[in-house]
């Protein structure tokens, strides 16, 4: 737990009451401030009473006693409309901020590295762990990824802070300046939250705001929000790395074809064949691991120790992670894929598909995947999603409704050994939300990993 010794005395208060929320609450407490804490839920809110949490109706308390606003970041607060609390705050001018924000003041003396983009966060901000843990280096991982910020282990200099960040957290980090601080891509979700595209990008690059000098921001340029992002940062003389894993960037990192190329000084310098890095297949892979060898460099690690921690990645399970090889058939859990969009990162790495799919659709279902149905030698369909998903597939790749997980996934290798194809996969990547089905994508993946361990099989390997 990180101690929090200049809010000794102090009144704070925590709006929201989930894990992040908790962890502060408790993190205040044990640093001797009087705390305020408060959940809309009734239930939440009886919990936290329960682990001895002070609780404080924030809607009606008076605003002039607490001198700070912890938010979780989960919860709206400017839009799709104002929430009344925040609001109080606001007009009493309490900073609004977040544990992150809370993490830095705190340790200071630390080094941080920080993830965000829309796509590849967790995967990166895991592969940078990595990186420093083989590496010898002390670090702790966490944020939106894990580990609650004020849970994580306190660090001296040189240890160094991982952390994930999603664009609400960015929001709520009004004085936060991150050392080494990383955009891998912008591409439109959570659009409601920030008021369109415009604020959801403005979010996403405030993780270069307050950068303290010597500092560098890692800019993924493959879309049109991180290039103007990358011109912007580079016209105010600032450090910057530019990644890509389409083209190749002069000065920066890139990774076109798998290749990772070094070219920040300029010499074009190979560094690894990504292609052979199984845990992390796929273009889209190779731009989270030119962000994390850029990241790991700039932070002063040694070359060899990064490729060495690269080849040596575990990769972050249910996504496209691979479970092992049953009498030639790869098995690739991608359960994490809930929507068409993540599945095809995962179907175009692969030529003989025996694709598991289905559960609850999203809007557009699997039609914008027509492209890569080339790849399918036969889908096994699952869950509620099964008609809408066999009418795109009709009369262009086979496909048989299996209903649940388990026949899907014996179907799958049943035919897969029948044909014997060379490179042949069983992928769950299913292109769908699991809650028809299972509690969590989490629950899916793990029982597929079950049903996959259960199979017959004549001989085994890894
Ligand atoms: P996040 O933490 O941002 O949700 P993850 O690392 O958990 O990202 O990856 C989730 C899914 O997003 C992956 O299974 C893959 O389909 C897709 N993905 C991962 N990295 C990228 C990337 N750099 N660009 C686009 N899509 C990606």
């Amino acid at each position: 737990m990180i101690g929090l010794p200049f809010l000794n005395g102090h009144v704070a208060a925590v709006m929201g009451l989930g894990r992040s929320g908790l962890s502060a609450a408790k993190a205040l407490l044990a640093s001797g401030a009087e705390v305020w804490a408060w959940d809309d839920k009734e239930e939440t809110r009886v919990l936290a009473e329960s682990q001895g949490i002070p609780l404080v109706n924030l809607a009606t308390c008076d605003w002039m006693k607490p001198e700070i606003l912890v938010w979780s970041p989960g919860i709206p607060h400017t839009w799709p409309r104002p929430h009344p609390i925040a609001e109080k705050a606001r007009k009493a001018g309490r900073p609004i901020l977040c544990d992150i924000d809370l993490l830095l003041r705190a340790r200071s003396e630390a080094s941080y590295v920080a993830i965000t983009g829309t796509n590849g966060k967790s995967t990166t901000t895991s592969l940078i762990g990595h990186i420093f843990k083989r590496a010898g280096r002390k670090v702790a991982v966490g944020g939106n990824l894990g580990t609650p910020a004020l849970d994580l282990a306190p660090l001296e200099r040189p240890g160094t802070y991982v952390l994930e960040l999603s664009s609400y957290q960015l929001e709520l980090v009004p004085s936060a300046g991150f050392g080494v601080a990383v955009l891998l891509n912008v591409t439109p979700d959570h659009l409601g939250r920030h008021n369109g595209m415009e604020g959801y990008v403005a979010a996403k690059r405030r993780i270069f705001d307050h950068q303290p000098p010597p500092a560098t921001a890692i800019v993924g340029i493959d879309d049109e929000h991180g290039r103007r992002i990358c011109e912007e940062l580079k016209s105010l003389a600032r450090r910057v790395v530019p990644i890509s894993s389409e083209t190749r960037v002069a000065g920066g990192v890139h990774a076109t074809g798998g290749l990772l190329i070094d070219d920040r000084q300029g010499l074009n310098e190979s560094v690894i064949d990504l292609n052979s890095v199984r845990s992390l297949p796929g273009r889209h892979n190779w731009q989270n691991a030119a962000a994390a060898y850029a990241a790991a460099t700039e932070s002063g690690l040694e070359q060899g120790a990064i490729v060495e921690a690269i080849r040596s990645f575990p990769g972050l399970a249910h996504r496209q992670e691979f479970i092992g090889i049953k009498d030639g058939i790869r098995f690739v859990n991608d359960s994490k894929a809930t929507n068409a969009d993540a599945a095809e990162k995962a179907l175009v790495c692969y030529d003989a598909i025996y694709w598991i799919a289905g559960g609850q659709a999203k809007e557009g279902g699997i039609n914008s995947l027509a492209p890569h149905f080339s790849r399918i030698r036969h889908a096994f369909l699952i869950g509620e999603a099964t008609p809408a998903f066999a009418k795109t597939l009709e009369g262009r790749v086979g496909f048989t409704q299996c209903g649940d997980l388990a026949t899907a996934t014996r179907a799958a290798h049943a035919m897969a050994m029948q044909e014997r194809i060379d490179g042949g996969v069983v992928l769950l990547s299913p292109a769908c939300a699991s809650w028809d089905q299972f509690k969590s994508f989490e629950e899916r993946g793990d029982r597929f990993r079950d049903l996959v361990s259960e199979l017959p099989s004549a001989s085994e390997g890894a």
